[in-house]
């Protein structure tokens, strides 16, 4: 298996006219070597690299695939939109109905405004937070990904300290330490800035602490502060009312995208009638921003996660896949921690600390036809079937089967 060529080729060609040939979080060097850096085809479950080779893939483009990569209704919808010419000189109805079907959809949305990326959405969600209450401070969970621009890029190369003046650390989950950096902000306390649950790279993943969300809101609701929930990574995948639902803990603003359209580009902020005013003063644009293919995109996804069992397929294909990763790694004398939401699975080896059993293992899974990720949080999506998660799963018993037989021992 696993011919390697026309990636390398590849490779080697964007090396000459772009620097490191890739960028950012998809560049494969960042991982272990051996994953394949050129894609060249999606479907269903599935992704075949630039060599054809075949994978059932649980990255699923890093979240925005959640139906299924090219599910039919939805490019249906968005190539006919495309047809009628995706982009104008401004929206078409298209943006009205997406609109009002969020805010139908979403428990705590009022408004809504659209963007393309899912930094757009987090970045507008701040910027409205300091316009509506006139304060600088945001508070971030360390260690939490919001985007990729100097406010919150996860490197400091080419950021000022400046652009992260007024960010007021704390930690996911701990009351005691989002008080005291309340407490440092002030009376300049503009926002708090959660994500849905804690899924930070290469760790355990938690849930929001019931007590700990409600604390948040308490001190937004006693400061004027805005509480924001970035759910452009679980949102649309755990729950269509919005990541918080279930803890009936609304945020007055939100950041949804990846998922939203199923892999078109769009992203959405959700917001309360407290926030609409800042939200109306603040100016916000791009140039793709109304382009209706990716908001009739949207429509449809958000209808079919609405009216089928996809989210409760999809959850159920992930407890397919944890329980039998559990007893086939223990077979193998490997002691998996598998942590988060069942449809975003963080799977780590106990005892890893450098990954060096964690990427023989997914490089290993590879050979296989499995395409898993060794420290970023996995996605399932409702193109998973039964048999694709067998499937995966045989994989897996080969994978440990393979690495026991190259010598490397659970520690
Ligand atoms: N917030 C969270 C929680 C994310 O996971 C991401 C993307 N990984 C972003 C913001 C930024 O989204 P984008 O890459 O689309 O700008």
């Amino acid at each position: 298996r696993l011919l390697n060529s026309r990636d390398a080729e590849l490779l080697e060609r964007a090396q000459r006219v772009v620097p490191n040939g890739v960028w950012g979080h998809m560049a494969t060097r960042a991982i272990a070597p051996g994953y394949p850096q050129f894609f060249s085809r999606s479907q269903g479950c599935r992704v075949w690299d630039a060599d054809g080779n075949e994978y059932i893939d649980f990255m699923c483009a890093w979240g925005p695939n959640v139906l299924g990569y090219r599910h039919p209704e939805v490019e249906a919808a968005a190539l006919a939109r495309i047809d009628q010419g995706d982009i104008g000189n401004g929206p078409t109805d298209t943006m009205v109905e997406l609109a009002e079907l969020l805010v139908d959809t979403l428990d705590h949305a009022d408004w809504t405004l659209f963007q393309k990326n899912g930094t757009d959405a987090t970045t507008v969600c701040v910027t409205i937070a300091r316009a509506a209450t006139g304060r600088r401070k945001i508070l971030v969970a360390r260690g939490a990904y919001h985007g990729a621009v100097p406010w919150c890029s996860p490197s400091l190369v080419g950021v000022t300290t400046e652009d992260r003046a007024h960010l007021v650390l704390f930690d996911y989950n701990d009351s005691a330490s989002l008080d005291a950096a309340v407490e440092a902000a002030g009376d300049d306390l503009a926002g708090i800035l959660l994500t849905a649950f804690q899924h930070d790279v290469g760790k355990d993943q938690h849930l929001p602490e019931a007590a700990f969300l409600a604390h948040a809101r308490a001190v937004c609701d006693r400061t004027g502060a805005a509480l924001i929930l970035d759910d452009v990574r679980a949102g649309f995948r755990l729950d269509v009312r919005g990541s918080w639902a279930r803890y009936g803990v609304k945020p007055d603003l939100a950041a949804y995208s990846k998922s939203i359209a199923n892999g078109w580009p769009l992203a959405a902020v959700a917001g309360a009638d407290r926030f609409r005013d800042g939200a109306g003063k603040i100016f916000t644009t791009g140039s793709f921003w109304y382009g209706s293919a990716a908001m009739a995109a949207a429509v449809t996804t958000i209808r079919i996660l609405h009216d089928s069992d996809a989210l409760a397929h999809t959850e159920a294909m992930g407890n397919r896949l944890r329980d039998g990763l559990a007893t086939i790694s223990a077979r193998h004398g490997f002691t998996l921690r598998q942590t988060g939401p069942v449809q975003m699975p963080m799977v780590l080896f106990d005892a890893d600390q450098d990954l060096r059993i964690g990427n023989a293992f997914c490089v290993a899974a590879l050979r296989r036809g499995i395409y898993l990720h060794p420290k970023h949080n996995m996605f399932l999506c409702a193109a998973h079937t039964a048999e694709d998660i067998d499937r995966a799963l045989d994989g897996a018993d080969g994978a440990f089967a393979d690495i026991v037989s190259a010598g490397i021992l659970a520690a």
